[in-house]
């Protein structure tokens, strides 16, 4: 079937792109699919913020409920100097889908705001914060829209949303938002739940593969919150990285990086990864994608890897940490080169698993143990990339579409059970 998106590097297209395939294998009723292609509501806040120079500045924001048909709208912010409404729309779609892969009761939604927080104190980034929380206040809620944190968001700025959020209406409410700070109400094991997922999927691809943890090699392109924890826990689980990167560089070691010093120089020491001291041939961030491998990791950004370099790739499994680092245009590609995928909407997945036992310990004010939220990690990861591998089997469609056929049937069951109102 041919991929529809026109702008290969449009996000909004890419995502519409797998949505279109899927719905077609599906059968969708018409009326159903215009349903679910479209978000439910979009707003773009404008929000006044005075630097600390006594500048005003205004900043562009935005936030997408693309579904609340399973449940309460869930998606992170991202403060980045490129957000587009097109791309929080594709985000937006993404989490619904994620969400219905994984079994949880949330909808989708996301949000970002066009900023540079490198280049902002940790005020005006307070400021920042609030004055967005606060004009979104109507829209966010425990029971309506969960953000979380995305691209240039960390758990502090987690914290000011809830903390503003609370402000507005009158007590606090730790549930509004996940990825929090533990001592307000954030969930153990959140931290590293997005790299976690990612292993236990590679972990259970190589399985499938008949190869060994131990014996592979995995290129991890990305160290933030998804990369980092996804290589130090799969140099833990015995693979052996040969390749990382962020978007200062890459380096590649065929002997394999010691992780854990990887982390401490680039998170402890503040230095910039392309120089760690352990050596390596030094090339893009980009480059090091398509290095020989068995499991590769994007885990930086999206329209990574394109038409024009897929044919490039030179793994096995390819386990999607970022949201969207492969095209739509260069799926037919991969699925060619027979390489084995673990698609962004299950592979990283975790994170947003995670982000549920946060919001459900916040509700019950009960709080679980890291190997207990690290064991219902495990069993939804394990029986989603199963249920998501058995479809593709069955059906005999890449595990892209089998992911995204589970997910749409998902919502459109729910939306049927519910009816339409008015
Ligand atoms: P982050 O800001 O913590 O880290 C991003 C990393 O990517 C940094 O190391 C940065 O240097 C690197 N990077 C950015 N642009 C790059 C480029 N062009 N080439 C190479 N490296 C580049 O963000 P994060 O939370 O780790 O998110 C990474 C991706 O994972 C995003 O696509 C995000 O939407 C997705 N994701 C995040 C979570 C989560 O829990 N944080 C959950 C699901 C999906």
């Amino acid at each position: 079937m041919p991929v529809v998106a026109l702008n290969e590097l449009n996000v909004y297209e890419s995502a519409e792109a797998r949505f279109e395939i899927a719905a077609r294998k599906l059968d969708l009723e018409d009326g159903l699919y215009r349903y679910l292609k479209y978000p439910s509501k979009e707003i773009t806040v404008y929000v006044p913020v005075a630097l600390d120079s006594g500048r005003l500045e205004v900043f562009i924001g935005y936030r997408v409920l693309h579904s609340a048909v399973r449940g309460p709208g869930k998606g992170g912010i991202r403060f980045a100097p490129n957000v587009t409404l097109d791309e929080v729309r594709a985000l937006a779609a993404w989490m619904t889908w994620k969400c219905a892969v994984v079994n949880i009761p949330f909808g989708g939604a996301k949000g970002g705001v066009i900023c540079d927080p490198s280049t902002l104190s940790k005020t005006e980034l307070e400021r920042v914060t609030r004055r967005y929380t606060a004009e979104l206040s109507e829209w966010l809620g425990p029971e309506r829209d969960i953000p979380a944190p995305d691209i240039g968001t960390n758990d502090q700025i987690m914290a000011w949303v809830m903390d503003t959020y609370s402000m507005h209406v009158g007590q606090a409410t730790t549930a509004v938002v996940t990825g929090k700070p533990l001592e307000l109400g954030g969930s153990q094991g959140r931290k590293e739940a997005t790299g976690r997922g990612l292993m236990i999927c590679a972990n259970r691809a190589v399985e499938k593969l008949k190869m060994k943890c131990g014996d592979c090699t995995a290129v991890v392109q990305g160290f933030g919150n998804v990369g980092s924890q996804a290589s130090l826990l799969m140099h833990e689980a015995g693979y052996k990285i040969v390749g990382v990167a962020d978007i200062h560089g890459g380096l590649y070691n065929e002997k394999g990086f010691d992780i854990p010093r990887l982390y401490d120089w680039v998170y402890n020491q503040g230095r910039p990864l392309p120089e760690f001291p352990a050596g390596g041939e030094r090339m893009s961030a980009q480059e090091i994608l398509f290095r020989q491998c068995d499991v590769l990791v994007p885990a930086a950004t999206e329209n990574q890897i394109t038409s024009e370099n897929a044919h490039r790739l030179d793994c096995r499994i390819l386990c999607e940490g970022a949201n969207g680092p492969t095209t739509a245009y260069a799926d037919p590609v991969i699925e060619q080169k027979g390489i084995f995928i673990i698609p962004d909407i299950l592979g990283n997945a975790g994170g947003v698993t995670v982000s549920y036992f946060e919001w459900v310990q916040d509700r019950q004010g009960f709080f679980w143990r890291e190997n207990e939220v690290n064991e219902r990690l495990t069993d939804v990861m394990q029986q989603s990339f199963d249920q998501v591998v058995n479809y593709a089997e069955t059906h005999h469609v890449n595990n892209r579409i089998a992911a995204y056929i589970l997910a749409i049937d998902r919502v459109a069951r729910a939306l049927k059970l519910r009816g339409f109102y008015a």
